[in-house]
């Protein structure tokens, strides 16, 4: 079965605050979004609520408004008409007070409602017959059982409803706590089988997710389905597939997984698993007696992201890197970076590391993903400019080990400092450019000083990264007596420190007047070509620019 998305806590003022936290307690993978400007504190902003909300209605995201029911009818009334998702959509009051569920009944309101009325002690609004009536939504069982027709499934439901009598066949162990009306010898049942055959007129039927097709050679949907019905079973009692760790890196087979909607799990014991039913053409069906639980079947393939948060403020991390950072189940890097990429969710594991022992973290995060888990490393700004991505590659390089081969590695492209900085000032790097790091931890000042000859010659744009530090005092002086050698006094200098955060500052000065005491390791120095110029801004500060043109 597809993970369901995390639900959105969706928050139109301060008041309901705290009634979202509650409710994220309940879910801790859900996120509290704010409206930007009224809402302090939230874990992310919007801008538009009636946008906002019919782009999570439809992504399939559940959806708690923590406002007026009429509020967010109005919002979604121009999706209901057309078949789409139908994402679970409730209502509660910002004191917590009531909780309305109002759409997705398919999709668990009425269970999701039950719970939050649960967690904050107050009656569920429900207004579903059945559910009224029975206590439960016979058309939404619980995880590990799936409705084989929903259409057939209404029918039997209004039939009870009718007042007709109902048995259970097979094992359902959630209906125990459900008042039917039942009957020994009734004409209505609710059958729970992993068997193939057609519903009945007068039949429920439920599939536990019970199979475990494991994939010995290779396999599409449709032969997956096949063997299923050879060996007897509906397709929905499948609960997951399995194969060797090999099988990882085989996109073919995770796109089958994908579409027969099951997870897909890799290197559990055949030992591990229920009795073998079938084996033919090399899938072989074992089949449980019960529903499975796929998480205790082997592991899944472990995804080791690579992101850049950008300079800082959250507007400028991209979201690709938002959504691995929602996804992540253990984070690494620089305690900093982490407090930054946060908050984190109870759920989520950081490892924080202050030295700087860059390959040592990177192989913490192979070890971590090649055991199944979901890991991001955490760079500032681009992880690929002087930052964790090459770390990581080396890491691999090195131990050429096949179990982090087999990791699903990904790098996510971050703003880096050189181009948020040139940004705010304007356009110093509109022409060529070189960037260049500083620090000679990694690299023998006389490499650094050679490029910085060559780049003062080539007349380049440059940024310098790390520029100084407290184990570095004197490298940036001499820097700037090289490239002295090739440009003017009045060559124009941006300098940009803590960009896009809290203590943002930018100033321009020149290649004439720069001394190292303007700057310290949180800065990010450019040194302008020989055409780099001012514009004004208009507010008797200056835009910097370096044109497109020679001449
Ligand atoms: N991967 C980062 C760079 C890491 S090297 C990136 O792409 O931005 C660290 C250096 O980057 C610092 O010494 C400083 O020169 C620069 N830097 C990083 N973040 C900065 C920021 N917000 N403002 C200015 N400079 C920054």
């Amino acid at each position: 079965m597809e993970q369901p998305n995390a639900p959105a806590i969706v928050l139109l003022g301060n008041g309901g605050l705290a009634t979202a936290r509650r409710v994220q307690a309940l879910y801790p993978q859900a996120r509290v979004l704010g409206l930007a400007g009224r809402v302090e504190g939230a874990d992310e902003c919007y801008a538009e609520f009636g946008e906002t909300l019919r782009e999570l209605y439809r992504s399939d995201t559940p959806i708690i408004g923590l406002c007026a029911a009429g509020i967010l009818i109005r919002a979604l009334a121009p999706l209901l008409a057309s078949k789409g998702a139908e994402p679970p959509v409730l209502a509660l009051a910002e004191d917590g007070s009531a909780v309305v569920p109002l759409l997705g009944g398919l999709g668990g309101v009425n269970r999701m409602a039950r719970e939050i009325a649960a967690t904050l002690n107050v009656a569920p609004a429900i207004t579903t017959s059945g559910e009224l009536r029975f206590g439960t939504c016979l058309l939404d069982p619980p995880a590990g059982y799936a409705l084989a027709d929903i259409e057939q499934g209404k029918r039997f439901v209004s039939d009870l409803l009718g007042g007709e009598a109902v048995r259970v066949e097979g094992d359902a162990p959630w209906l125990a706590a459900v008042s039917l009306p039942l009957a020994d010898e009734a004409q209505r049942v609710i059958h729970i089988t992993a068997e193939a055959r057609p519903a009945q007129r007068d039949e429920l039927l439920i599939h536990p997710r019970a199979a475990v097709a494991r994939i010995i050679g290779k396999a599409s949907a449709e032969a997956i389905r096949q063997a299923l019905a050879d060996a007897g079973l509906a397709p929905l009692s499948l609960a997951c597939l399995l194969a060797t760790r090999e099988r990882m890196v085989d996109g073919q087979l995770a796109a089958t997984a994908t579409e027969l909607g099951v997870p897909l799990r890799f290197g559990a014991d055949e030992s591990a698993l229920p009795p073998l039913l079938r084996e033919a053409d090399g899938i072989a069906i074992h089949l449980a007696d019960a529903p499975l639980e796929p998480a205790t079947i082997g592991q899944p393939r472990g995804r080791l992201t690579v992101i850049g948060l950008g300079p800082g403020a959250a507007e400028f991390m991209v979201p690709a890197a938002r959504q691995a950072l929602d996804e992540a189940q253990d984070l690494l890097g620089y305690e900093t970076y982490i407090r930054m990429a946060g908050p984190l969710r109870p759920d989520q594991v950081a490892h924080c590391t202050d030295n700087r022992e860059e390959l040592q973290r990177a192989r913490h995060a192979f070890e971590l993903a090649a055991s199944g888990r979901r890991v991001v490393v955490v760079s500032s700004g681009d992880p690929g400019v002087f930052a964790m991505a090459a770390a990581v590659l080396e890491a691999l390089d090195d131990a050429r080990d096949p179990e982090w081969l087999r990791v699903e590695l990904q790098v996510f492209p971050g703003v880096s400092a050189a181009l948020a900085t040139a940004a705010k000032a304007g356009a110093p790097l509109g022409h060529d450019f070189c960037l260049l790091s500083l620090s000679d931890n990694l690299k023998p000042w006389d490499v650094i000083e050679k490029r910085l000859d060559h780049a003062g010659a080539a007349d380049l744009a440059m940024a310098f990264y790390n520029p100084i530090s407290r184990s570095r005092p004197w490298q940036l002086g001499r820097a700037l007596e090289i490239v002295r050698r090739h440009r003017a006094p009045e060559t124009l200098v941006v300098l940009g420190r803590d960009i896009g955060r809290p203590a943002e500052r930018l100033s321009i000065t020149s290649l004439g007047e720069l001394t190292p005491e303007q700057v310290d390791m949180r800065t990010l120095v450019i040194i302008g070509s020989s055409l780099t110029r001012r514009v004004p801004r208009g507010n008797g500060e200056d835009w910097v620019y370096t044109p497109r043109w020679y001449r």
